[in-house]
């Protein structure tokens, strides 16, 4: 996948993440999913990336 197209629509800091472009903090998906590992989700950190994927 080519990590050089930034998708302004989807800025990310995770650059852990496969999908993280390599010089910016954007997300290089065309679209990405959010999801929630909570039954109520109440705050940010409720929530996830559920298309991250780790390097390597
Ligand atoms: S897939 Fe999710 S975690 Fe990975 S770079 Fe895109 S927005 Fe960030």
């Amino acid at each position: 996948m080519d990590k050089s197209n930034r998708n302004h629509s989807i800025k990310c800091t995770v650059s852990s993440c496969k999908y993280h472009c390599d010089n910016a903090d954007y997300c290089a998906l065309s679209q990405i999913q959010v999801g929630t590992h909570e039954k109520n989700p109440t705050s940010v950190k409720c929530t996830d990336c559920e298309s991250f994927e780790a390097l390597g």
